[in-house]
Order: structure tokens, then C-alpha cells, then sequence
């Protein structure tokens, strides 16, 4: 059977008036791709993380194509991730440009030093359940202040949601909202060109991880305490609609578009597949807790990007609970897996 590596590369149809602006990131992942739309209104995909290095790439890559950040109209976001979002409130201060980005994340966005901090503890108090010692959930801390650095908050005029339109003068985006890689992943789709920008959603050269986080209703969660955090399930639903879709392009994140989503979505699937028996195994070899797995599939990882490497083995878990393949017991407030 030919893969996708065998396969010749397709010519990748970008939308005309569309285009790439490529930002380093003091991030794992690299640069991350913005998307200019060069049409009324002047729209921005992402505003990239709030370093100078990132502003002034910005500020030139715009006034390459004859812009300036003052001309920005609008600023479109796909999730409420650093790299992604981090500059955002600066664009607008010298732009004045609108901000489109999914309501539920609207009132995290407005208040992010406050939000994120409850997140992290949010997530922290979980981690710590599944057996992160405590000596490590502090370095993750210091992780999490550090990308915090990257950031400010921003005020979404626009809250959207799940079927709306945005409107250009010679096309139209249909919004969808993708939560898995994070809450609020909303991706938008170009019907006519057959292309759709994808945020983190699907990206060519990594898998995306689902990372835990704090549920976008937290009263919700207060009120459930049962409420369980599904990354990873929410993901494969997400996924599942993105393969439904007939499309040309994914114009992602981070790398190079993808232009082959069906295949790259069953290819990821198998990924999932191969991982949940891998942690199977791992609990029939008496690794006990998350964190154990965690250690015994990543070695150091595990400690340097404590919040990947937990959000991994937590969303498998919760779907091989799901499946009835494990089961888990609470002793001393860890929280034990074992085979059913
Ligand atoms: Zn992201």
C-alpha cells in the first residue's frame, strides 16, 4: 500500500489572498504559522507569542505585502495557547482591530493572569492525583510562570461559535469548534477553495496533544465533581468531524499545510491505537500510577515537559477506563490502575 511518504507531494492549493506569516517561538514547537487574509477586512490568524523577536518578524513579513500592523481589521484566533495568542493585545492597541475568537474562551482571554494561574492549579491538583510527586509539580510550575511570561490579555469582541460565518468581501469562513488540543480549538472553513485553517487542530509533522486543562464551564465542573477532563476523546470526536470534511488543504499551526486529512487523521487514529496497548502493558508491568507510565514510556520527559507527557497518558487512560480495559482505585489519594 502507498503512505503518505511514499506518495509524490501534491501541488498545496492555498487560497488566493491567503498567506503564511512565519514567527519564531521561544516554544518546543518551533515557529508558528499566521495567516494573512488580504482581503476587507485585513484579517490576521494568530498574532504569535508577545516577544519582540515575534513583533518585529511580524512587522515585516506584513510590510512585505505593503502593511502595517496599524492596518490590521481583524484578528481571528484558533485557541488560547501562547504562541498563538500571546501578542494579540498589542495588535489591537496600535490597530484597533476587532478580535474573533470562541466565546467559552472569551472571558479567559480578558483575564488571563488570574485564569491561567487557577488553571495551572486546576490541573496540578490532578496531576498530583495521579501520583506527580510533588517535588516535580513544582518544577512544572516554573514551567508555567515562564510561558505566562509570553502573554497578556486580550478583549474578544467577537465571541464565536459553532456555525457562525465570518465574512470577507470575496469569500466566507464557516466556524467550527474543534476542542481536543485545547478547549477552545476552532478551526474555519473556506467551503468554496476547499481549505480550511486549522489552528493546532491537525498539523502535518506532529501528532497534537490534547492537553489537560481546566473544563471551559468551571461551574459546571465545581457543581459535577464526577466531571471527567476528556481531552483526548474529545479529540478523536473533533477529529472524526475534520474527516468528514472535503478539503484540499489544512492550513495549520506549526509546519507545513497538510493536504491529505483523511489519511493523516487515520494515521494519527492507529498512533492511538498502538499507544493505548503500550499502556496496558505498561500497567500489566506493575507501573502503577500516570506518572509511573509517564516515567516508564519517557525518561526524563516526563519531567521537563510534565504537562505533555501527563495529558498523554491521562487521555489514554480515560479512554481505556472508558472501554472497561482498566480500572482504578484511590489509596492514600493516588490514584492506582490496574487491569480489569
Ligand atoms: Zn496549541
Amino acid at each position: 500500500m502507498e503512505t503518505a511518504a511514499d506518495a509524490p507531494t501534491p501541488s498545496v492549493r492555498i487560497p488566493d489572498g491567503v498567506s503564511p506569516v512565519v514567527l519564531p517561538t521561544p516554544f518546543g514547537v518551533g515557529d508558528v504559522n499566521l495567516w494573512l487574509v488580504e482581503s476587507s477586512p485585513l484579517t490576521l490568524v494568530d498574532a504569535g507569542p508577545a516577544t519582540a523577536l515575534a513583533l518585529e518578524t511580524l512587522e515585516r513579513g506584513l510590510a512585505e505585502r505593503g502593511h502595517r500592523v496599524e492596518d490590521l481589521e481583524r484578528i481571528v484566533l484558533t485557541h488560547h495557547h501562547a504562541d498563538h495568542f500571546g501578542l494579540a493585545g498589542q495588535l489591537v492597541r496600535r490597530s484597533g482591530a476587532e478580535v474573533h475568537a470562541f466565546g467559552g474562551i472569551a472571558g479567559w482571554l480578558g483575564d488571563v493572569g488570574r485564569r491561567s494561574r487557577q488553571e495551572m492549579r486546576f490541573v496540578e491538583e490532578r496531576l498530583v492525583r495521579h501520583g506527580l510527586p510533588q517535588e516535580v509539580a513544582l518544577g512544572a510550575r516554573a514551567a508555567d510562570a515562564m510561558v505566562r511570561g509570553y502573554f497578556e490579555a486580550v478583549e474578544v469582541t467577537h465571541p464565536l461559535a459553532e456555525g457562525d460565518v465570518l465574512a470577507f468581501e470575496d469569500r466566507e469562513w464557516h466556524v467550527h469548534h474543534r476542542p481536543g488540543h485545547s478547549t477552545s480549538d476552532t478551526v474555519f472553513h473556506d467551503r468554496e477553495a476547499r481549505a480550511l485553517v486549522g489552528g493546532d487542530h491537525l498539523l502535518a509533522h506532529v501528532s497534537s496533544n490534547a492537553l489537560i486543562s481546566e473544563p471551559l464551564n468551571a461551574a459546571e465542573e465545581a457543581a459535577d465533581p464526577t466531571l471527567r477532563l476528556t481531552p483526548l476523546r474529545d479529540y478523536r470526536a473533533s477529529l472524526a468531524r475534520t474527516r468528514e470534511m472535503d478539503l484540499d488543504v489544512v492550513l495549520g499551526g506549526h509546519g507545513v499545510p497538510v493536504t491529505d486529512h483523511r489519511a493523516l487523521i487515520d494515521e494519527r487514529s492507529a498512533a492511538t491505537e498502538r499507544r493505548l496497548t503500550r499502556i496496558v502493558d505498561e500497567i500489566a508491568a506493575g507501573h502503577e500510577t500516570a506518572f509511573d507510565i509517564a516515567r516508564a514510556m519517557w525518561g526524563r520527559t516526563a519531567y521537563v515537559q510534565v504537562h505533555l507527557v501527563m495529558s498523554e497518558v491521562l487521555g489514554h487512560l480515560e479512554l481505556l477506563e472508558g472501554d472497561g480495559r482498566i480500572a482504578a482505585d484511590e489509596v492514600d489519594g493516588v490514584l492506582r490502575l490496574r487491569e480489569v
